[in-house]
């Protein structure tokens, strides 16, 4: 299959602090090194505790925020060579849909508008163009056409996100990164959102960078899952793989913490101690080892590095 997104050593590195001096101020290593492919077709989960750089990671995909170092190749193109107006065509293509996408919808714009807002700044359309359309991508998220000229407080946090979604396929896109897109939602509307997503995604040939701290949502839909923690990915593999051969510590830990009737809970179970570390100064060696039960002597020096443990299993852990 055809690797859509190739990321590779990406970095973003932010200086924090007030020192006049730049030199003076601290380091947040917020994403450290971090390299994956994106298969066309595909949804890739990325999981991992706040903080552990992975927004971050998907906004630099989409090239919302610049990378100190790496790079990212989509349908072919560096993303991060391109001029401008290049740049703007394969943005068309990577869409965005945030946690909360009450905040980025216009109380004072009608919800066709707001969906359409991307055609309108291309600009090829006229407004009863513009309006059909916006009618059509309400219907595709299962909202009904009459509902085209409300505003957006007159819907529920499940609908607002519907609408979130149909103003992501306004330009057709091929990818789209999704940062917690149900987080802020009731299980059950949870439930309906991902059941969308999954049917648009086979009826329109998308593919999605999914985004989330909930390891039992992105269970129902990526194909792959990679973790992260404090900037790194330290493991990837296909979902099945994952959730029931987990290698590395770390996502042994998220696992055994997903909420399940006692008697089930598997052999072999990990409970995570303390907190994330700050990414300012992250531990040496392998940075997980201020929390692993199995931490050694090697574990405080060497950083490991992500490797193959067997075809499409990648690990970065020394045992
Ligand atoms: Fe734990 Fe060491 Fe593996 Fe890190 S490298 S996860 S500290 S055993
Ligand atoms: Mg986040």
């Amino acid at each position: 299959p055809e690797s859509l997104l190739q990321v590779r050593d990406l970095k973003k590195h932010f200086r924090i602090g007030t020192s006049l001096f730049k030199s003076r101020r601290q380091v947040v290593q917020a994403v450290d090194g971090v390299s994956f492919d994106l298969v066309a077709g595909e949804t890739l989960g990325l999981v991992g505790e706040s903080g552990c750089g992975k927004s971050t990671l998907g906004r630099l995909v989409v090239r919302l925020i610049e990378p100190t170092e790496g790079s990212v190749t989509f349908g072919g193109q560096d993303l991060l060579n391109l001029k401008a107006t290049e740049l703007h065509a394969v943005r068309k293509k990577c869409q965005f849909i945030f946690q909360d996408p009450y905040g980025s919808l216009d109380p004072r714009m009608r919800i066709w508008d707001i969906v359409t807002e991307p055609l309108a700044i291309e600009g090829k359309m006229s407004r009863p163009e513009r309006r059909a359309r916006g009618q059509e991508l309400l219907e595709r998220v299962g909202l009904s056409s009459s509902v085209a000229d409300s505003y957006p407080h007159e819907f529920s946090g499940g609908q607002r996100q519907r609408i979130g979604v149909a103003r992501a396929l306004a330009l057709d896109p091929r990818l789209i990164v999704c940062d917690e897109p149900v987080s802020a939602l009731d299980v059950s509307i949870q439930a309906q959102i991902i059941n969308l997503m999954t049917d648009l995604k086979n009826e329109l040939q998308l593919s999605y960078l999914f985004i989330s701290h909930n390891l039992a949502v992105v269970r129902h839909i990526a194909d792959r899952v990679a973790v992260m923690y404090l900037g790194k990915i330290v493991e990837l593999a296909p979902k099945s793989e994952l959730y029931n051969h987990p290698q590395h510590p770390y996502t042994r830990a998220l696992i055994s913490a997903i909420p399940v009737p006692e008697p089930d809970r598997p052999a072999g179970t990990i409970d995570l101690q303390g907190h994330v570390p700050s990414p300012i100064n992250p531990p040496t060696g392998c940075r997980f080892h201020t929390r692993c039960p199995f931490a050694f002597d090697r574990c405080r020096t060497e950083e490991p590095q992500l490797i193959a443990q067997s075809t499409d299993h990648l690990v970065a852990c020394h045992l």
